[in-house]
C-alpha cells in the first residue's frame, strides 16, 4: 500500500480558492495510485480569532465575544456555499456548520458568566476550527469526485490531558489509525481530519500547541507507516531563512533530520518542533511543499542528508525570549547549586533554550511566559535574580558546525554591529545560537543570510531560482 499522509496549513484551506487548489493536489495524488490521509489545520486565522473570543468572553464581554463567533460562522458558510452545490450535501453540511456554531456560542455565554477561562475550554473553544474546517474540506473533496470521509480527529488522536500542549499516546494512536483511518484507505476512500486536536482517554478535547497540525499529520504518518509524511504549506520548503524576513532566502532542498528539528525548535515555523519525532522512529520522509506552487519539489527531510559544501543550511530566530540571570557570588559552582535552580524550572514545567555560566553567575533563557514571576520570586529565595525580556535566539544549522575551523570568527564578524548576549557552540554539531536583542534580529538575520548564502551549494540549495530573480 502506497499510504501518503497530507497535512494541509491554514493558508492551504484560508478560502475556497485555496480548497480547490488543496483538492486538485489531493486528486493528483490519488490518480497516480496513492492512498492519501488527509490531515487539515483550521482556516488561516481562524484559531487566532477563537482566542481572541474566548478572552472577550473571559473579561465579561458576551457581545464581542459573539460577534467574533458571528463573522467566523458567516466565513465558513460562504466558504462552503462557493464549493458544495449538491443540494443534500450543501443542506447537511451548512446544518453542521450552523450546529458547530451555535454550540460554541452556548460555550462563550457560560464563559461570559463564570469569567474564568481554564486551559480545557480554551482547547474546547479552538477546536471548532479544525472541527469545522476538516467538515467543509470533505465536503469540497466529494464535490470534486474525491470519495472523502470525514474522520473526527479526537477519535484518533489521545493524549494525556496537559491542556493546550498535550503529549500524545503513541500506542493507542496506532491503535486508533489502524481501526478508524485503515478501513477507509482499504475501500479506496480518502480520510480527512482535523489537525491539532485531540482528546485525552475520558474524552475531553484536549490540543497539541500552537501550529500543532504538522504534529497531527506526522503522527498519524507514524501510526500507518506511511511511505511519505507531506507538509503543503504557502512557501517552497524549508528556505535558508524566515523568506518573510529575508526576501532572498532560498530553498532548501534536502536536509537531515537531526537539522530540521534543530530549525524547527528554534523558531522556524514552518515546522511545529515535534514533527520529525514520529517520522525518525519509522524512518519516514517528511516533504515540505508549497500548495500555491505545487509543481515545486519543495523539501526533502530524510534521515541522511548528503554531504553540503556551504557552512549551514538554514538561519533561523526565535523571538519573545527572556534571559534569567540568577547571581550569587558565594554558592555558585557549589554541589547541587545548578540542580537547585533546575529544579524551580522543573517544578513549573519551564524548558530551558540555553545555559552560560560564569564564576558567580548563571545565566538562562526561556519563552517569555506567565510563570516567570512566579519562577523569579522562587529563585530569588537562592540569589539575586534579574529578568530582561525582549530577547531573540539566532540559530544557525548545518552539519559538522564544530569541525568547521574559524565559522564562530565569520558569524560574529557578519553581526558585529549588534550586541550579543549569549553564544552557545559546541553543545550540538550541527547548531551554533547566540542570543540579542529582539530589535536586532531581522537586522542580524539578513546580514549573517548575506555573508553565507553568497554562493551555496547547487546540490543542495535551489540556486536556480535565485538566477531568475
Ligand atoms: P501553515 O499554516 O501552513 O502551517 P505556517 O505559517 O505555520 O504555515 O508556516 C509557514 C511560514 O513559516 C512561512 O510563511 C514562513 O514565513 C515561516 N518560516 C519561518 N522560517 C522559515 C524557513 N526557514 N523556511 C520556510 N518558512 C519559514
Ligand atoms: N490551527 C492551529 C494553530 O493555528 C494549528 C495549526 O495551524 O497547525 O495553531
Ligand atoms: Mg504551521
Amino acid at each position: 500500500m502506497s499510504l501518503v499522509v497530507m497535512k494541509f496549513g491554514g493558508t492551504s484551506v484560508e478560502d475556497p480558492a485555496a480548497i480547490g487548489r488543496t483538492a486538485a493536489i489531493v486528486a493528483g495524488r490519488v490518480s497516480m495510485g496513492k492512498q492519501p490521509v488527509v490531515v487539515v489545520s483550521a482556516m488561516a486565522k481562524v484559531t487566532d480569532q477563537l482566542l481572541r473570543a474566548a478572552a472577550a468572553a473571559a473579561q465579561g464581554d458576551r457581545t464581542g465575544a459573539l460577534a467574533i463567533s458571528s463573522r467566523l460562522r458567516s466565513r465558513h458558510l460562504d466558504t462552503a456555499c462557493h464549493l458544495v452545490k449538491a443540494p443534500a450535501d450543501i443542506a447537511a453540511l451548512t446544518r453542521n456548520i450552523d450546529e458547530k456554531f451555535n454550540a460554541l456560542d452556548e460555550v462563550l455565554r457560560g464563559l461570559a458568566a463564570i469569567l474564568e477561562l481554564t486551559p480545557r475550554i480554551s482547547d474546547l473553544i479552538v477546536s471548532y476550527g479544525e472541527r469545522i474546517s476538516s467538515r467543509i474540506v470533505a465536503a469540497a473533496f466529494r464535490e470534486q469526485g474525491i470519495d472523502a470521509a470525514h474522520v473526527d480527529a479526537r477519535e484518533v488522536i489521545v493524549t494525556d490531558s496537559q491542556f493546550q500542549k498535550a503529549i500524545p499516546q503513541d500506542a493507542i494512536i496506532e491503535r486508533r489509525a489502524h481501526e478508524k483511518l485503515l478501513p477507509l484507505t482499504a475501500q479506496g476512500k480518502v480520510p480527512v481530519m482535523g489537525g491539532f486536536i485531540a482528546s485525552n482517554e475520558a474524552g475531553l478535547t484536549t490540543t497539541l500547541g500552537r501550529g500543532g497540525s504538522d504534529f497531527t499529520g506526522a503522527l498519524v504518518g507514524g501510526a500507518v507507516s506511511a511511505e511519505a509524511i507531506e507538509i503543503w504549506t504557502d512557501v517552497d520548503g524549508i528556505m535558508t531563512a524566515d523568506p518573510r524576513i529575508c526576501p532572498d532566502a532560498l530553498r532548501v532542498k534536502v536536509i537531515s533530520f537531526e537539522e530540521a528539528a534543530e530549525l524547527a525548535y528554534f523558531g522556524a515555523k514552518v515546522l511545529h518542533p515535534a514533527t520529525i519525532l514520529p517520522a525518525v522512529k519509522k524512518n519516514i520522509p517528511v516533504l515540505v511543499l508549497n500548495s500555491r506552487n505545487a509543481s515545486c519539489e519543495g523539501t526533502r527531510i530524510i534521515s541522511l542528508a548528503p554531504h553540503c559544501n556551504s557552512p549551514f543550511k538554514s538561519i533561523s530566530v526565535k523571538k519573545k525570549l527572556s534571559i534569567i540571570d540568577v547571581v550569587a557570588s558565594r554558592m555558585l559552582m557549589t554541589h547541587g547549586y545548578l540542580r537547585q535552580i533546575f529544579e524551580i524550572f522543573d517544578k513549573y514545567q519551564c524548558p530551558v533554550d540555553m545555559v552560560s555560566t560564569s564564576e558567580v553567575s548563571v545565566s538562562l533563557t526561556v519563552d517569555s511566559n506567565e510563570k516567570l514571576p512566579a519562577i523569579v520570586s522562587d529563585l530569588k529565595n537562592l540569589a539575586d535574580v534579574k529578568l530582561e525580556g525582549k530577547k531573540a535566539l539566532v540559530c544557525l544549522v548545518g552539519e559538522d558546525i564544530r569541525g568547521q575551523q574559524g565559522i564562530a570568527a565569520q558569524v560574529f564578524n557578519a553581526v558585529r554591529h549588534v550586541n550579543v548576549r549569549m553564544i552557545s557552540q559546541g553543545a550540538s554539531e550541527i547548531n551554533m545560537s547566540f542570543m540579542i536583542e529582539e530589535d536586532d534580529a531581522d537586522e542580524a538575520l539578513r546580514s549573517l543570510h548575506a555573508a553565507f548564502f553568497k554562493s551555496p551549494d547547487p546540490a543542495i540549495f535551489d540556486v536556480e531560482a535565485r538566477k531568475q530573480l
